[in-house]
């Protein structure tokens, strides 16, 4: 029997309103797994109103009692981590190393929100004028909602549930409708730990859920993970109907390798960067820039290693790389690939006639090095979101920071160097949010805050960390004279 999955709402799984279902199929098996809701404005007003009822008791909850059911989630996501993890692999394509790594991440998350009681603080100054004292608090504001992408399905919603509902907010998901099942798992985690009713709600579906959401009155914030185009699309729609809003979108994140880097520990971490997920991480590294006399070596031991890689199954244990998550995802990959070719770019290792034994209608695409690229080609600007690395070449230290700075997204670029000063000049002058030196995937902890700059991130305040708290609470003045 394949599951038909419920929204889940004012404490309870309910069957959405509409008779549209949108199939999820496991990416590598061909398997359906579920039927997805396309649920209605209907589906997303009842769980707003649930929300938004629920929200004066659950401000006016002592906010260690709110911490408490942190604890109660993390004790439950730890002993159902196995289960989760397979359920990750299974309707997203990644391996079950790259699974657990995800709700590990998660976890974190928890871990940051049980901290919330802390973070909390205002802050207050005695005679701001004679016998004056003035306070600033922080309150919560009422209903959040998060719109989630396809390849973090159970990391990405957990940035902001865990934090907001500890601040003393009600929430609404909204997640991928290509990866459901990871929060219709975790809603029955949630529905386990008894928060009270309307808290936390959970509604599937994809374009009319999303602008009901971004349209409804009694939203105030909504946190947004996706694509470029459509983080455009959030934070403007958001904007215009009065939400606090943060719209995190794609990026081409790049990787500068200078002559003096460790060449063997450089290439350890860039092909975990571009090939680790199928490339299908915000944060995957898609463009090299190999400066002088890098390229050789870098470009050899790139293609001996990535040629090396083994593709399969991602409940495989061996399985080194897992599938992008769907036929239409394999074809648009490849077809980029055409286009850098035929643009000029030399394929050197080619993953589109990817087979994996066993699996032969999965969406592999197996890994791939063009080499030669140069920054008018698309390969270089547009994001690919698959398991392809592009190599380019840069005289000089200067030449790589430009090329890079050409970007016009901004999420992360890393430099792999055994110069400290070129370290720090890169750090410096780089235009991006996440700046790794001899790191491949500089993702930052649940206690930092992450976001990118340029076209992959709109807003303000990024997700996680200290901003995270300030995302979802209001700072009040209090001043006060007593006569
Ligand atoms: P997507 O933009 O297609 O979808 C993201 C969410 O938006 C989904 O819930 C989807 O249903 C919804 N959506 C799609 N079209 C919409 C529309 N027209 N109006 C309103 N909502 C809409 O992204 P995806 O393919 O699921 O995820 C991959 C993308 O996410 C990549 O571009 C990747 O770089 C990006 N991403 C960014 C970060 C980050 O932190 N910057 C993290 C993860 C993924």
């Amino acid at each position: 029997m394949v599951k038909r999955l419920k929204n889940y709402i004012n404490g309870a799984f309910v069957e959405a309103s509409t008779d549209r279902y949108i199939p999820v199929h496991n990416p590598a098996t061909c398997e359906l797994l579920g039927e997805c809701p396309d649920s209605t404005r209907d589906d997303i007003d009842r769980a707003v109103k649930a929300a938004h009822a629920a929200f004066d008791e659950w401000r006016s909850t002592p906010v260690l009692s709110r911490a408490q059911y942190m604890y109660r989630l993390k004790n439950i996501l730890e002993e159902r981590f196995e289960d989760i993890s397979r359920v990750v692999v299974e309707e997203n394509g990644k391996t079950r190393d790259e699974a657990r790594g995800e709700v590990r991440r998660a976890i974190e998350s928890v871990d940051y929100a049980a901290s919330v009681p802390a973070l909390l603080r205002g802050y207050k100054v005695e005679d701001i004028s004679s016998g004056i004292d003035e306070t600033a608090e922080r309150q919560p504001l009422g209903v959040f909602a998060a719109i989630t992408p396809f390849n973090f399905p159970f990391m990405v919603p957990l940035w902001f549930l865990p934090t907001a509902i500890t601040c003393g907010n009600t929430y609404l998901i909204k997640p991928s409708p290509q990866t459901p099942l990871s929060m219709d798992l975790f809603y029955e985690i949630m529905d386990e730990i008894d928060l009270p009713e309307g808290v936390v709600n959970l509604v599937h579906g994809g374009v009319e859920a999303s602008q009901a959401v971004m349209e409804h009155p009694d939203i105030v914030g909504v946190s947004f993970v996706g694509s470029t185009p459509v983080a455009k699309i959030v934070y403007e729609t958001c904007a215009k109907h009065g939400k606090r809003v943060q719209a995190q979108g794609g990026a081409k994140n790049y990787i500068a390798v200078m002559p003096d880097a460790d060449m063997a520990a450089s290439v350890a971490n860039i092909m975990g960067s571009a090939f680790g997920c199928a490339g299908q991480r915000c944060l995957a590294g898609s463009v090299v820039v190999a400066v002088g006399d890098a390229y050789e070596p870098l470009k050899a031991e790139l293609l001996k290693r990535a040629s090396a890689l083994h593709v399969g199954y991602g409940l495989e244990e061996t399985t080194q790389m897992g599938t992008v998550i769907s036929a239409t995802a394999k074809q648009r990959i490849e077809g980029m690939i055409t286009a850098g070719e035929s643009e000029g770019a030399q394929v050197a290792l080619d993953g589109r006639s990817q087979t994996v034994a066993g699996f032969e209608a999965g969406s592999f695409v197996g890994p791939t090095i063009l080499d030669g690229v140069t920054p008018e080609m698309s390969v270089a600007r547009d994001e690919i979101f698959g398991p392809v690395l592009s190599i380019m070449h840069a005289e000089d230290f200067d030449g790589a920071v430009d090329m890079i700075n050409q970007s016009r997204y901004g999420n992360a670029a890393s430099l792999f160097t055994s110069n400290g000063k070129h370290a720090r000049e890169f750090k410096y002058r780089i235009r991006a949010g996440n700046i790794g030196i001899n790191v491949g995937v500089a993702a930052a902890t649940a206690s930092f805050p992450f976001g990118g700059q340029k076209e992959s991130f709109f807003g303000d305040l990024h997700g996680q960390g200290p901003d995270s708290i300030e995302f979802f609470t209001d700072k009040k003045i209090l001043i006060e004279r007593w006569l």
